[in-house]
C-alpha cells in the first residue's frame, strides 16, 4: 500500500471547491468526487481534520450594506451547510465522520471540544470543523490554521482553484510564475494571495507548513499526502 508522508493532516477546502462549475451552491457530484479522494487517504491510515469555507453561499464581505458582524455570522452558518454536505458525501462512502461547530447547534452537530476531536481522529473519523472560529472578522483559512495547531496536524493541505502560489494572477497574466517553495515572511512581504495574513502568521508562529495545490484534479489530495511535488509549499524554509 502507498505510504503517507503524514499521520494527521488538516484539509482546507474553500466553499467554491464544492460549487463546481456553477460557482454557487453545492454540486453533489463534485462533493462526491472530493469525498472519494478523502476516503482514499483515510484508508491509507491518515487522520483527517477538515475545514470547509462558505464562499459558495455567503461571505461576510458580500453584505456591504450590512452590519459586518451579522454578515460574518451568516458566513459562519454557510460553512455549517457545507460541512453537512461534505459529511453526507463521506458517509455515503462509508467513511465515519463527525461535524464539530464553533457555534453551538447541538441538534445538528457536536460543539467543538478539542479533546473529543482528538479522540475521533484517533478512531480514524474525519472531523469537519464548522462555523469557522465562531468569531466575526476571521476567515476559514484562519480557522484551518487554528484547528491545525489545536489538533497538532503536521500540515495544512490548502486545496484551491489555482494549482499553487504565483507571483501574479495566472488568470490575468500569461507570464505569471509559480513558486515551488516559499517561506512565511516572503508570503507576507510580497502580499501573495495564499491565505489571509492572520492565518499565515498563525501558521508561522506555530511552524505549520501549508501545501497549496489545485483541486481541479481531486487526486491531488492523495498526491499531497504521498509527498509528491505538487503545488507550492509554504514553510519556515
Ligand atoms: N467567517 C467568520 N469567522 C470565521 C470564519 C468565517 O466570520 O472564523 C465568515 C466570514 O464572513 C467569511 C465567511 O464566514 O467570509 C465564509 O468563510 P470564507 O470566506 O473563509 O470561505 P471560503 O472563502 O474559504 O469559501
Amino acid at each position: 500500500m502507498d505510504c503517507s508522508k503524514y499521520k494527521r493532516v488538516m484539509l482546507k477546502l474553500s466553499g467554491e471547491a464544492l460549487a463546481g462549475e456553477n460557482g454557487y451552491g453545492i454540486d453533489f457530484q463534485v462533493a462526491k468526487n472530493i469525498a472519494k479522494e478523502i476516503k482514499k487517504i483515510v484508508d491509507m491510515g491518515v487522520q483527517v481534520g477538515a475545514v470547509v469555507g462558505g464562499g459558495n453561499i455567503w461571505r461576510g464581505r458580500n453584505g456591504a450594506d450590512m452590519d459586518r458582524t451579522t454578515a460574518d455570522y451568516m458566513g459562519m452558518l454557510a460553512t455549517c451547510i457545507n460541512a453537512m454536505a461534505l459529511q453526507d458525501s463521506l458517509e455515503n462512502l462509508g467513511v465515519n465522520t463527525r461535524v464539530q461547530t464553533a457555534i453551538e447547534m447541538r441538534e445538528v452537530a457536536e460543539p467543538f471540544i478539542r479533546r473529543r476531536a482528538m479522540r475521533h481522529l484517533e478512531k480514524n473519523r474525519v472531523v469537519i470543523f464548522a462555523a469557522g472560529t465562531g468569531n466575526p472578522y476571521f476567515s476559514t483559512d484562519t480557522t484551518a490554521a487554528l484547528r491545525a495547531a489545536e489538533i497538532e496536524a503536521e500540515v495544512i493541505l490548502l486545496a484551491k482553484k489555482v494549482d499553487g502560489v504565483y507571483d501574479k494572477d495566472p488568470h490575468k497574466y500569461n507570464d505569471a510564475k509559480k513558486y515551488k517553495k516559499l517561506n512565511y515572511i516572503e508570503v507576507l512581504d510580497k502580499g501573495l494571495q495564499v491565505m489571509d495574513s492572520t492565518a499565515t502568521t498563525l501558521c508561522m508562529d506555530n511552524d505549520i507548513p501549508i501545501l497549496v495545490f489545485g483541486l481541479d484534479n481531486p487526486q491531488n489530495i492523495v498526491k499531497a499526502v504521498l509527498g509528491e511535488e505538487i503545488g507550492t509549499l509554504v514553510s519556515k524554509g
